[in-house]
């Protein structure tokens, strides 16, 4: 017999598990499970540096706003419980420094991971998720891994975070030679090997200038190139009126505005998650360029208003064809490899409606006329037949439906747990007058 789970969480990012924490100060569904798909998950790790890019690499978000402060500012899991706990807490303050660099908060949500363990199995990619249906009481779902191991569980949490976004012309070239952000350290480890001469960066958004600074440091031989199509690199928008989207209440406001309202409010908030920079970063690429034409050589190349017109990707490189708006002339380069700092989609962007990982529960699923799932304001899918089955939650994949404070943030990830939390207890309360199902179930059922 198989144990049936109250909750399985899928993904253990800073979304899960600040549900996971949630879970335990209020006591709620102890029976819980979490699966991760990493041997030993590190927050954002493929784009974590070792070298001296990292002391000034710091975090978009104010610690305050951490895995549980806003929902419960005595927990235990607080980043300043982080500090006092490891013996950092002074010297953090000396350096009066009020967003923390990324390998601190890197650490401190690792901090958090090795006090939760008991809900965590690691080396778990989920593969699958289908509805398991019971004699009496509410279906149940089934959960498949890549490793064969299989689990049950009441309700389903999802929180394996954003998809890359890949632009049209490089889909189904990702190779060693073609690679995205979320695969940068890995990636370039491999390309080491090749002592490459010429690298592009595609992309002007924060992650693309860290990969610039970062090369031009790790590989000081090899030429960087930097295309972009904007005139220059965009700096964040970090008004303090702008970054009200991330308050509980803008999300509140957002999910119930129309369709025209939100896509204003996001033509005007872009920059302050996306394709933008910040102010540091660009001033130290700016000097790191300063300097090399100071000392008559120069690694990094600006390609300003450049368009990539066609890939050809082989095994010893990649030939792109670039065309300079500014000149209208075409000019064809090969380079080692390209790395595409492109972003990440969001469920009902870029044509994306629906999850791969929610495959077979399609014929569960409400939509809207335009095919959209539908999601209700405590992060629920709706489903057809809700009192037949349990809910099946998105956790930190709703950046569409309730707002860009929501999605690709850390700033909620903690009072999100509440609403989730709320939103699995009225489930269960809706299917209260159906038989309890079953606490195991046979392997073969
Ligand atoms: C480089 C980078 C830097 C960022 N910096 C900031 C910042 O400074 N401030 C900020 O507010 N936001 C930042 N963000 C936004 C980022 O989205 C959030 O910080 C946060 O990581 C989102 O948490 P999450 O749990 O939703 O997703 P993720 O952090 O992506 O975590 C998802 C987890 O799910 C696991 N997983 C995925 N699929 C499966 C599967 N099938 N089976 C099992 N496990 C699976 C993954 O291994 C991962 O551990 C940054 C994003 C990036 C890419």
């Amino acid at each position: 017999m198989h144990p049936v789970y109250d909750v399985i969480g899928i993904g253990f990012g800073p979304a899960n598990i600040a549900l996971a924490i949630a879970m335990e100060e209020k006591g709620l569904y102890p029976n819980s499970l979490f699966l991760e798909k990493a041997a030993n998950p590190v927050w954002q790790g493929e784009m974590l540096f070792e070298i001296s890019l990292d002391t000034y690499s710091n975090i978009q978000n104010i610690p305050f706003r951490d895995l549980v402060t806003p929902r419960n500012p005595r927990s235990r899991y607080t980043f300043l419980n982080y500090l006092h706990e490891n013996g950092l807490f002074f010297e953090h303050l000396n350096m009066d420094m009020l967003m923390p660099m990324r390998p601190d908060y890197a650490r401190y949500i690792a901090w958090v991971v090795d006090l939760l363990r008991e809900r965590l199995r690691t080396s778990c990619d989920v593969q699958h998720i289908e509805r398991w249906p019971q004699a009496e009481g509410p279906d149940l779902y089934r959960v498949s891994c890549a490793d064969g191991s299989v689990y049950h569980a009441r309700h389903l949490v999802l929180g394996t975070g954003r998809s890359p976004r890949l632009p049209e012309l490089f889909s189904g070239l990702h190779s060693e030679r073609v690679f995205h952000q979320s695969r940068y350290n890995t990636a370039l480890a491999n390309l080491q090997r090749h002592a490459p001469k010429r690298i592009a960066v595609v992309g002007s958004s924060q992650s693309a200038v860290e990969i610039i600074m970062h090369l031009s440091k790790t590989l000081p031989d090899t030429q960087i190139h930097s295309i972009i199509r904007r005139y220059a690199y965009p700096l964040k928008d970090t008004s303090p009126f702008m970054s009200e989207i991330f308050f509980p209440t803008f999300t509140d406001a957002y999910y119930n505005a129309d369709q025209a309202t939100k896509a204003r409010i996001d033509a005007d908030a872009f920059r302050t998650n996306y394709g933008a920079c910040d102010m540091d970063i660009l001033e130290e690429l700016y000097k790191q360029m300063y300097y090399d034409k100071l000392h008559g050589r120069q690694q990094i190349h600006l390609h300003r208003l450049t368009d990539i017109q066609s890939v050809n990707v082989d095994e010893q490189g990649v030939d792109l064809r670039l065309f300079d708006q500014m000149t209208q002339l075409p000019s064809d380069v090969r380079f080692d490899a390209v790395v595409l700092a492109t972003g990440f989609t969001n469920l009902g962007q870029d044509g994306q409606q629906s999850l791969p990982l929610l495959h077979d529960l399609e014929a569960s699923l409400q939509r809207s006329a335009t095919g959209a799932m539908q999601i209700g304001r405590d992060y629920r899918v709706r489903l057809n037949a809700p009192t037949e089955q349990g809910a099946v939650v998105l956790n930190g994949l709703c950046e569409s439906s309730h707002g860009m404070g929501d999605g690709g943030s850390l700033s909620l990830v903690s009072l999100r747990a509440d609403s989730i939390l709320a939103g699995l207890q009225a489930h269960d309360q809706l299917a209260h007058s159906a038989p309890a199902p079953l606490q195991e179930v046979a392997l073969d059922a």
